[in-house]
C-alpha cells in the first residue's frame, strides 16, 4: 500500500491551480514497489518495473534494405554504368556462405544478410540486363545505399525501454525484437470505486421517480481500467455519515486509492467529508477549475481517498487532472503531461482571469484545411450529452478572459486523456 502521512495533502492557499495540484501529487505520493512478470501479449498498457537494455543490436546483422544487387564499393560504377556477371543468391532468412568475389554482383532480398565484402546495394527497378546475361549498374548510388547495417536502430546495451513508461503496442514490438518473452511491469493500482448519494439508483435495480441511475461510477471505473487499474465496484454508499465511514474504512487496507463521487460539497447532506474526518485526516481542495468544484483528498490508514464532485462534467475534468496524475503516480510511471495541440477556435468565450476551465468541442476542418474547434452549445455540467457528442476539451489557462473567433487554442483530445 502507499502509506502517506495523514497531512499529505494540506495545501495552505485559499485556491489551488491546477499545476499546483499535479504538483503536489507527483511529489507527495509516492510508487508501490510490487512487480509481477506478464507474457508480452498482456504488456500492453502496463507499467515497465526495470529499464531494459538492447540485449542484441537492431536489426541484429547488416542486411539489405531492398530487393536488388550487392555489389563491393570497390565495384560501384564511376563515370558511366558498368556490367557485371552474377556471382551468389541470398533470400531473406537465408545465408551468404561465401564472400562475393571482385567484380561480381549477387543477387539479394530484402531483410536478407549483405555476403561478405558487399557494402551496397542496387534496387532491382534500377539495373538491367546485357545481351551476355549480366547486371548492368547504372552510376550514381552512393556507397553504403540500401543496406540495413548491424544496429542501426538500437546498439547492444543501449537502454531502450525505461522503467516507468506505459507499454503501447511499440514498445511491445520492440521487446519482441529483443526476443523478450515476459516483462517485469508494477502490479496493477488497486482501485477502490463508491458512489454516494441517495438520489442514485444502480442500472439493473429498480429506480425510484426522484433517483437517476449512476453514471458516473460505470464513467469512472472505466477510465481506471484506460489507466491500467485494477477496479473494485463497491456501488453506492448512501448519504449517512456512519455508512459512509464504515464502507471506507473496509477497503482502505485492501486497495492503493479509493475513489467517490458527490458528496463533497458543503451542502448539509455532502456527508463524504464528515466520514472521512472520523476515520482518517482529509482536505477539500478548492480548484481553480472549471468545470469542478472542490475535490476531496484524504489519508485513511496510509490510503489516499480522492472524492469528486457528482456531477457528470466536472467528475471527467477533475479525474483527469487529479486522479490520472495520483494513478501514474502510484505506478511510478514516467510524466505523461497532457499536451493540447493547436486549434482555431470557431466560437465566442468570456471566463474569469485566474482559473482554467475547460471548453467541451467538436472539430472539423475548415474551407482552408485549418482544424476548428466548435464549442458544444450548452455548459452545465450535469449534460453527459455534452461528453458524448464532442471530441475533446479547449483547454484555456488562467490568464485567459475571452476568445474570439479565429484565435488559436489547444484542445485535448479524449482519446489522448487516459
Ligand atoms: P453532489 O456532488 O453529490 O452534490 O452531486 C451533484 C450532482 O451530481 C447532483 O445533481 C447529483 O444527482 C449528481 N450525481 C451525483 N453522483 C452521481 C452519479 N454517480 N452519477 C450521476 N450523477 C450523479
Ligand atoms: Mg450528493
Amino acid at each position: 500500500m502507499a502509506q502517506l502521512s495523514d497531512d499529505c495533502f494540506a495545501f495552505g492557499g485559499p485556491m489551488m491551480s491546477v499545476g499546483e495540484a499535479v504538483g503536489l501529487i507527483t511529489t507527495r505520493v509516492s510508487a508501490i514497489a510490487d512487480l509481477e512478470t506478464v507474457a508480452l501479449v498482456d504488456a500492453d498498457g502496463r507499467v515497465l518495473a526495470r529499464d531494459i537494455a538492447a540485449p542484441l543490436p537492431l536489426p541484429p546483422f547488416t542486411n539489405s534494405a531492398v530487393d536488388g544487387y550487392a555489389v563491393r564499393n570497390a565495384d560501384l560504377p564511376d563515370s558511366a554504368e558498368r556490367a557485371l556477371p552474377l556471382d551468389g543468391r541470398i533470400q531473406a532468412g537465408g545465408l551468404a556462405h561465401a564472400a562475393i568475389k571482385p567484380g561480381h554482383t549477387a543477387r539479394i532480398f530484402t531483410g536478407a544478410p549483405m555476403p561478405p565484402g558487399a557494402e551496397t546495394v542496387f534496387m532491382q527497378e534500377d539495373v538491367r540486363l546485357d545481351e551476355s546475361g549480366r547486371i548492368v549498374l547504372p552510376r550514381g548510388l552512393k556507397p553504403g545505399a540500401n543496406v540495413r547495417p548491424a544496429g542501426e536502430d538500437i546498439p547492444v546495451g543501449q537502454i531502450a525501454l525505461r522503467a516507468g513508461q506505459r507499454l503501447l503496442p511499440q514498445h511491445v514490438a520492440l521487446a519482441a525484437a529483443f526476443g523478450l518473452v515476459r516483462l517485469d511491469v508494477v502490479r496493477r493500482i488497486r482501485v477502490a470505486v463508491f458512489s454516494t448519494g441517495d438520489e442514485l439508483a444502480s442500472p439493473g435495480e429498480p429506480r425510484a421517480t426522484s433517483q437517476l441511475f449512476d453514471s458516473n461510477r460505470f464513467m469512472l471505473m472505466a477510465m481506471l481500467r484506460r489507466l491500467g487499474c485494477a477496479v473494485s465496484d463497491l456501488g453506492i454508499l448512501r448519504d449517512q455519515r456512519n455508512a459512509l465511514a464504515n464502507g471506507l474504512k473496509q477497503v482502505a487496507s485492501s486497495h492503493d486509492l479509493i475513489l467517490t463521487t458527490g458528496g463533497v460539497s458543503t451542502g448539509e447532506e455532502d456527508h463524504v467529508k464528515a466520514a472521512v474526518e472520523s476515520i482518517g485526516s482529509l482536505v477539500l481542495w478548492r480548484m481553480a477549475i472549471k468545470p469542478g468544484r472542490p475535490v476531496a483528498m484524504g489519508i485513511i490508514d496510509g490510503t489516499p481517498l480522492i472524492g469528486l464532485p457528482g456531477n457528470p462534467v466536472a467528475s471527467f475534468v477533475t479525474f483527469v487532472h487529479v486522479v490520472r496524475p495520483t494513478v501514474l503516480a502510484l505506478a511510478g510511471s514516467l510524466a505523461e503531461p497532457l499536451l493540447p495541440i493547436p486549434v482555431r477556435a470557431a466560437f465566442t468565450y468570456k471566463k474569469k482571469i485566474g482559473r482554467r476551465e475547460y471548453v467541451r468541442a467538436s472539430l472539423r476542418r475548415a474551407q482552408d484545411g485549418a482544424l476548428e474547434a466548435i464549442k458544444f452549445p450548452r455548459e452545465g455540467a450535469g449534460l453527459l450529452s455534452s461528453l458524448v457528442e464532442t471530441d475533446g476539451l479547449i483547454e484555456l489557462g488562467e490568464d485567459i478572459t475571452q476568445v474570439e473567433p479565429g484565435q488559436g487554442v489547444g484542445f485535448l483530445s479524449y482519446a489522448d486523456l487516459l
